[in-house]
């Protein structure tokens, strides 16, 4: 496996796999690696002839100055997680790299108001990071393969909307979300949770199954509440439950309004802010 920081080294190795008509599948990430991200690197080495993970802790998609500074670093750890799934390159550029020009040279693209609900109603700004460092790092690997996660619904929308804005020929791939025994969907936050925290948050996963149980026989506008408070417990705070059409994210009113509805949540666990979701009507074709 190769380890690489620089962009003519990145360069040289793929240049000549390009020219040799390989596919190239990318994921990228903030590091801390665990199954979630591992079962991404599976699925591009199943699909594609060389994969490349990155790990940078982009500086631009934190709106918070503490949350960057607590997010986790474990580069040993991930090296070694890399090695065992035999993933063949690890880009792991420095902020320089990234942003030659400094941070302030973001693209310019009109989201369509996917920016603004959910994660984006509470976390100003992050999507204009999270779009200014996947498009970089899109012309930095040129991947003809980019695999994302579910987990992170309103990114991999936000991002596939970028790629066809721009018409960057990647094929976008998501990837179902894994989940650890108990059901709480993996996060390299997770490791930051306290004990009883941790066991307690199995209500998040509870709760989006359970109400799509209680949308048989309820209105959408009931089961929004009732989630939401149902996961008021000692110590969480639910900061939204949602649910919306898969494409545009807006709130639906019914489950008729659309052919793809998913349930999007945010709670905080103590002092850590956890996201979970569950596609509850899928369409035939995407
Ligand atoms: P992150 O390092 O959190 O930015 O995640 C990097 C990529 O891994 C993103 O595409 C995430 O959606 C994906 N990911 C994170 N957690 C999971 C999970 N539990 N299952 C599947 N994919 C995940």
């Amino acid at each position: 496996m190769k380890f690489i920081k620089s962009q003519a080294e990145l360069d040289e190795v793929l240049e000549s796999l390009r020219t040799d008509g390989k596919t190239i599948g990318f994921v990228p990430t903030l590091g801390a690696l665990h199954e979630g991200h591992g079962s991404l690197i599976a699925r591009s080495k199943r699909q594609t002839d060389f994969t490349v993970c990155s790990i940078f802790v982009n500086p631009t998609q934190f709106n918070e100055s503490t949350d960057l500074a607590k997010y986790p670093r474990t580069l040993d750890a991930d090296k070694a997680l890399l090695e065992e799934l035999d993933c063949d390159l690890l880009f792991y550029p420095d902020v320089e790299t990234v942003y030659p020009n400094g941070f302030s040279d973001s693209p310019d693209i009109d989201l369509q108001g996917l920016d603004e609900v959910l994660e984006g109603a509470f976390r100003g700004g992050h999507f204009d990071g999270v779009v200014q460092v996947v498009k970089r790092l899109l012309e930095l690997v040129k991947p003809s393969h980019l695999y994302l996660g579910q987990k992170d619904f309103q990114q991999f929308s936000i991002v596939q909307f970028m790629i066809d804005y721009y018409e960057i020929p990647t094929m976008l791939v998501v990837c179902p979300i894994k989940r650890e025994k108990s059901g709480l969907a993996m996060s390299s936050r997770n490791m930051r949770l306290t004990p009883k925290n941790r066991e307690r948050a199995v209500i998040i996963k509870r709760t989006l199954d359970y109400a799509q149980r209680r949308l048989k026989n309820h209105f959408v506008k009931e089961v929004r509440a009732y989630a939401f408070n149902r996961m008021k417990i000692d110590g969480f705070r639910p900061e939204y439950f949602e649910i919306v059409d898969g494409r545009t994210l807006k709130a639906v009113e019914s489950m008729d309004e659309s052919d793809y509805i998913v349930a999007c949540t945010a709670v905080w666990a103590g002092e850590i802010r956890l996201i979970d979701n569950k596609i509850y009507k899928k369409p035939k074709t995407k």
